[in-house]
């Protein structure tokens, strides 16, 4: 189930217009950042050389620049330290990012070294970087990528070495800088190229992107420092048109945190899914797409009560969603108490009066055949 995105239907305002199929994965402290353009920059007028002393001078003043505030939905990647890591590192990954990424990067908060001591195997002298990626999404940042620089050096499974390692599903990357230090055999090559490189790659993993073995293209593997001096630094048309489409699908401000409750669901942490699914309805106090979402999270593993309350939850916030009656439908005919299957026929009766393509979708099958049942029946928990 990790990583598997949910598409869920936005609605805007009230049900009347329907947004767009967002695909929604795992977290963020959704912070929506908002930036100030000056649209009207101000300009110096000069006299144009050899104008006539006659005109009278008019005082002309520069139009006072006007200041628009433009909300910034380009989702947040945050780059962090693991460590120790000089700051100009930190900058230029983020540098990296925002040139080749249409997303929004900033530097948070540096992690004590000693985070990685779970993760630490002391006979290889190694950090287990699977293991390190489950720690790091523990306090992770609610940014809806975060990646994180380390000196450590870190393995993977029966691989000696990795340069980096990215979680698709709960979108924590980390790079490690252990082996791609300057290599004073050759001076035209820099640690920083070859660290753009693997950011580049993390992060692309973060965002959804699985590996392009092609020459061309920076989600190619490359098993040692001297190949990734040889490696491009950007994707390829393909993968960039696919980072595209998923940027489009990852762009509402709500992603982060249901990637969050996600991927503590996955793990079978129940209480801090509800918690970090609170803090996105706290968050986001109308949007009953969101809610929706959350639902379909918790029904998909198989914690109903709260699907139910979360289905709920996006009628109250708008009545006339048909997803949210179909699958809360759904989620009582599985909870199958005495008094949910009249009420999980009623609410599928009204998705389809709503939306009729929910009469012969399969999941609106699976619902239907379920409302024609007869009597009670058990439960699928
Ligand atoms: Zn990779
Ligand atoms: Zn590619």
């Amino acid at each position: 189930m990790r990583g598997v995105d949910l598409k869920y239907r936005l609605v805007r305002d009230e049900g009347r217009t329907t947004g767009t199929l967002l695909a929604l994965g795992s977290l963020v402290r959704g912070a929506v950042l908002w930036f100030v353009t000056a649209l009207a920059p101000a300009v110096t007028l000069a006299a144009p050389a050899g104008s006539s002393p006659a005109v009278a001078p008019q005082s002309i003043e520069p139009p006072a620049p006007r200041r628009v505030t433009v909300p910034d939905h380009r989702p947040l990647v945050v780059v962090r330290a693991l460590g120790h890591v000089g700051p100009a590192h930190l900058r230029h990954a983020c540098r990296t990012i925002l040139e080749h990424y249409p997303v929004r990067c900033e530097i948070g908060p540096a992690r004590d070294v000693m985070t990685a001591r779970a993760a630490w195997n002391d006979r290889r002298r190694q950090v287990d970087g699977r293991a390190l990626l489950d720690r790091l999404f523990v306090d992770r940042t609610d940014a809806l990528v975060e990646v994180d620089l380390t000196p450590l050096d870190i393995y993977e499974g029966t691989r000696p070495y990795v340069f980096g390692l990215a979680s698709l599903s709960d979108r924590v990357a980390v790079v490690s800088l252990a082996r791609v230090t300057d290599d004073f055999r050759r001076p035209d090559v820099t640690s920083a190229n070859r660290i753009r490189k693997l950011v580049l790659h993390e992060v692309g993993h973060a965002l959804g992107l699985g590996h392009h073995d092609d020459p061309a293209c920076v989600m190619r593997q490359d098993g040692t420092p001297e190949s990734l001096d040889f490696a491009p630094d950007d994707l390829c048309d393909g993968c960039r048109r696919e980072l595209l489409r998923r940027l489009d699908l990852l762009a509402h401000p709500g992603q982060a945190y249901l990637d969050r409750v996600r991927g503590h669901l996955v793990r079978g942490e129940i209480e801090d899914a509800r918690f970090h699914a609170t803090r996105a309805l706290h968050r986001f106090p109308t949007d009953a797409g969101l809610a929706i979402a959350l639902g379909r999270a918790f029904l998909d593993a198989a914690v109903l009560n709260d699907a139910i309350s979360l289905f709920e939850l996006a009628l109250h916030r708008n009545p006339d969603l048909p997803e949210a009656h179909a699958y809360r439908a759904i989620a009582l005919d599985a909870r199958g108490r005495p008094e949910d299957l009249a009420r999980a026929r009623e609410h599928f009766a009204r998705a389809v009066e709503l939306d009729p393509r929910w009469a012969s979708s399969a999941r609106g099958r699976q619902a239907s055949a379920l409302a024609r049942a007869q009597g009670p029946h058990r439960s699928s928990r």
